[in-house]
């Protein structure tokens, strides 16, 4: 169903070819309908390292403010949480063993020294002010993760706690990762299939209103991506609590929403908390909460839908048209030895942060910075 997704709703350039290749069986759509597949899939590699990338230097900003010199991280025992972290969220975090940086010979050849952990996470202190109240969650597909937590955590603590700390770990859970390269997925496939639009569909209206469609699609994404993806996680951090517990933690939730500081931030709480509830009696959170949605209420499957219908239409007019072979075949592979290379950069670029990130943790765990 996930690769389904991928290679028909994520894929306009491919359903451009599935559609011509109906109209009219030709040599040139099925070659460009595989082509269209391959770059699709690579595109779900490269995307995943790009919000690595942009995760990372995120969180190198927090860790070299110079205004946050005074924190300091403490690790949190992985071992000792696994003991008491439900069987589901420890799945989805722990057993995601493919990196590109956890191969030896890779983390030595860029100096990463540290043994290798996909998910790391650290209590963040403040000895002075400026203080940092917020959880944070950083992702990463080729490297590891972190996550900075407030307060050190125990099976002891309270359901809220708990539910805090599930959701930032839904972040970082392979689910997570996916979940947000999304987005650039979306943006890239498109990009895609507009450009075969322009060399393949001639009229310069099609390449118009493919822009239009492009627009349309990536402000409706943009716009409701960014709660849908915090719903998601906590969607997912409910999963291990009973009913009674997920009406404790949606009151609790309410009342930080309203203490909550800016217009953004308590917009976006009063959205995760009107749906809570809805979505842990939804079959999603008992099935996969991290499956993109299909529903016909949803704004953001309104434009795919609208979006594929355009790019059929333009298969079928270009369908029984007569293309050189030799120039789909050359074009496709130049074009996936692009999308490699870029992607192959991308983790090169994702290594050398990961290196800063390990010299700034090491600092602030080892360091004994002093209280003022
Ligand atoms: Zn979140």
């Amino acid at each position: 169903m996930a690769l389904l997704h991928k290679l028909l709703l994520r894929n306009p350039g491919g359903i451009f070819f599935l559609v011509a290749f109906f109209a009219e069986p030709r040599w040139w759509s099925a070659l460009g309908f595989i082509l269209s597949c391959l770059v699709a899939l690579e595109l779900v590699g490269l995307s995943s390292d790009l919000i690595s990338l942009i995760d990372a230097k995120h969180a190198l900003k927090i860790l070299t403010d110079p205004e946050k010199k005074n924190q300091r991280l403490e690790p949190v025992d992985i071992e000792e949480l696994k003991t008491w972290l439900p069987e589901e969220i420890q799945f989805a975090v722990f057993n995601n063993d493919y990196s590109t940086l956890s191969k030896p010979f890779f983390r030595r050849s860029f100096g990463l020294t540290g043994k290798f952990r996909k998910t790391c996470i650290y209590v963040r202190t403040f000895i002075a002010p400026p203080f940092d109240y917020l959880l944070k969650a950083f992702i990463s597909f080729s490297g590891s993760s972190f996550v900075f937590l407030r307060d050190n955590v125990s099976s002891e603590v309270n359901v809220y706690d708990k539910f805090k700390l599930f959701h930032e770990l839904a972040h970082v859970s392979k689910y997570g990762i996916a979940t947000l390269a999304y987005r650039y997925e979306r943006m890239l496939s498109a990009i895609v299939g507009i450009a075969v639009i322009l060399v393949l569909a001639p009229p310069l209206g099609y390449f118009v209103i493919g822009l239009i469609i492009f627009v349309l699609e990536e402000t409706v994404i943009w716009l409701v991506h960014p709660v849908r993806f915090e719903e998601k996680a906590d969607c997912f951090a409910l999963i291990p609590f009973s009913k009674a517990e997920v009406q404790e933690i949606n009151r609790l939730f309410q009342i930080q929403g309203s203490l909550s500081t800016g217009i953004n931030r308590g917009f976006e709480i009063q959205k995760r908390v009107a749906n809570m509830a809805a979505y842990y009696e939804s079959r999603f959170v008992k099935e996969s909460p991290f499956q993109p949605d299909i529903s016909w209420n949803d704004p953001m499957t309104v434009v795919d839908i609208l979006a594929l219908m355009f790019f059929g239409y333009c298969g079928f007019q270009a369908g029984n048209s007569v293309y050189n072979l030799s120039m789909i075949l050359m074009a496709g592979i130049v074009f996936l030895c692009l999308v490699l290379f870029i992607h192959a950069r991308l983790t090169l670029r994702v290594a050398t942060k990961q290196v800063e990130l390990e010299y700034w943790i090491n600092h602030y765990t080892n360091s004994n910075v002093k209280s003022f």
